[in-house]
């Protein structure tokens, strides 16, 4: 089981220092959904974006950790004792996703002659070979395979060693295509080329369930969705956890999600803090009460 721990997290806007996350406690297990929620401003985006290592924010206080058990990768070794736990700040984005937190790649444009087929095959097999440097190989290994020449776009040309080929991605996309209800011939088009905001989203849901994180991150996936797609969505969601066992931090300004996907933990975030803890029932009773509820109950016990 793997465990996205962040402990007293502060943050600013690394250019500006404009202060916006004053101590943030969040915990999330593989396996679990939690909602976080609060009002517009309240520090929500900028808690996901400094566990993914956004340049924007800088962390002034605290940690953001990642534990991992020995067996938390399917089909290898076991994971060294001394590489089981990670503090994430040190980190590199795209070394974090390695090590199976996901926040959804936002890919500005349309990128002409890659489909997404070939776009997640590449995204996949890009965090496998992190991962295996991350967690299996010992210092500077890395530099004689490079200059050794061993290294291919995986984009092109046949597999690597320990690269999923083409064939069996297709199997693999396939397999997740079919649980998230998706059309198939989604995976023929090209990048970004004229996805509908629903498309996005389930997008979203896609490239997680193809990357088997170990938590994923997903920010207002329920924005601006139709009541189906709502429920395509929330399928997908429900899927991530039951067939890999993905710990998913939800983050969203509605309860209305949350009718469909039930959160075992609701965090109430106001101004960059966690305000209120719960279950499920504290959702609700802010559908009925607002977000001023939740100042009111805060102030007075404070
Ligand atoms: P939420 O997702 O809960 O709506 P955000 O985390 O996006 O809130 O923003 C929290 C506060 O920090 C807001 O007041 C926002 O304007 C400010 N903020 C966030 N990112 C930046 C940035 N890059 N530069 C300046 N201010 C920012
Ligand atoms: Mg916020
Ligand atoms: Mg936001």
């Amino acid at each position: 089981m793997a465990t996205l721990e962040l402990k007293n997290v502060h943050a600013e806007v690394a250019e500006e220092g404009e202060k916006i996350l004053n101590g943030v406690d969040l915990e999330v297990s593989s396996g679990e959904i939690h909602a976080l929620m609060g009002p517009n401003g309240s520090g929500k985006s900028t808690t996901s974006k400094v566990i993914a290592g956004h340049p924007a924010y800088e962390v002034t206080e605290g940690e953001v950790l990642l534990h991992l058990d020995a067996d938390d990768f399917e089909g290898v070794e076991e994971i060294p004792e001394e590489k089981r736990t990670w503090n994430l700040l040190e980190l590199e984005p795209n070394e974090r996703a390695a090590l199976g937190i996901f926040l959804a790649f936002q890919y500005p444009a349309e990128i002409e002659g890659v489909t997404m087929t070939n776009f997640l095959r590449t995204a996949l097999n890009a965090k496998i070979e992190e991962r295996n440097e991350l967690l299996f190989e010992e210092e500077g290994e890395e530099e004689e395979e490079e200059e050794a020449g061993y290294e291919t776009s995986p984009m092109e040309g046949p597999a690597d060693e320990g690269e999923i080929g083409v064939a069996e991605f297709q199997q693999l996309l396939s397999e997740k295509m079919e649980q998230l209800d998706m059309d198939e011939q989604f995976a023929q088009r090209y990048l970004n080329a004229g996805f509908s905001g629903g498309e996005k989203k389930q997008n979203e849901v896609l490239q997680a369930a193809i990357l088997e994180p170990a938590i994923a991150v997903l920010d207002e996936i329920d924005s601006g969705l139709d009541i189906d797609r709502l429920q395509d969505v929330a399928n997908g969601i429900e899927a991530l956890r039951d067939e890999q066992n993905t710990g998913v931090l939800q983050i969203t300004h509605y309860q209305r999600i949350l009718d469909y996907v039930e959160p075992d933990t609701v965090h109430i975030m106001i101004d960059g803090e966690i305000a209120l803890e719960g279950g499920p029932e504290l959702a609700e009773k802010l559908e009925d009460k607002g977000y001023d509820w939740v100042r009111e109950e805060v102030y007075e016990t404070a």
